[in-house]
């Protein structure tokens, strides 16, 4: 099998206990390595596009909220990984998405929790598959903030505002 490249996001929950260290840890145990990283503050418009599947579901509201950092901080650390089956290495790690029946040495069966709302704060999101790795991958990230893409890229002129630390 070729190299895959899948999203990890280390999700407020995770930030705010202090387990970005362990999480990239783990992560490194398996053999795939980090080509992208970057502290994202969540926008309404980016948690829905990302989770925009689940948008029926009871939980959705709760959910956008959790992920844009309302419960903890607004904060999480985006990762892309790649390596030798890259998305099923990392799901592996992660454990099951409900932390009470993950296996208690993955990630979310650790550090995870059920809130008394319901909600799952389970630590870090991670690809299900290689199509939704892609599309993921593609939303957080612009091809030159990766230090390696396997996705195709192509060039386009644009007219551009840039920011620039300001001089004193
Ligand atoms: N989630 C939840 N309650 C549920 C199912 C999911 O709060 O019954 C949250 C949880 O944070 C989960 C996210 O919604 O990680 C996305 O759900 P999905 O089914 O895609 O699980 P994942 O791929 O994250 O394991
Ligand atoms: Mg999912």
């Amino acid at each position: 099998m070729s190299a895959q490249q899948t999203l990890v996001l280390i999700k407020p929950d995770g930030i705010v206990k202090s387990l970005t260290g362990n999480i990239i840890t783990e992560l490194s145990d398996t053999g795939i390595i980090i080509v992208g990283a970057k502290i994202v503050q969540v926008t309404r418009e980016l948690a829905e596009e990302h989770y925009h599947h689940l948008r029926e579901e009871k939980f959705f509201d709760e959910l956008i909220k959790y992920i844009m950092g309302e419960f903890h901080v607004k904060r999480v650390l985006a990762l892309v990984y790649h390596g030798e089956n890259a998305v099923d290495k990392v799901r592996k790690v992660i454990g099951a998405t409900n932390p009470e029946q993950s296996e208690p040495t993955s990630i979310r069966g650790k550090y995870g929790r059920i809130t008394s709302k319901g909600v799952f704060e389970n630590v870090v999101h991670a690809s299900e598959n290689k199509k939704e790795a892609e599309r993921e991958i593609k939303l957080w990230f612009r091809p030159e903030e990766l230090a390696n893409t396997i996705y195709p890229t192509e060039s386009k002129e644009v007219a551009k505002t840039e920011f620039f630390w300001k001089e004193k």
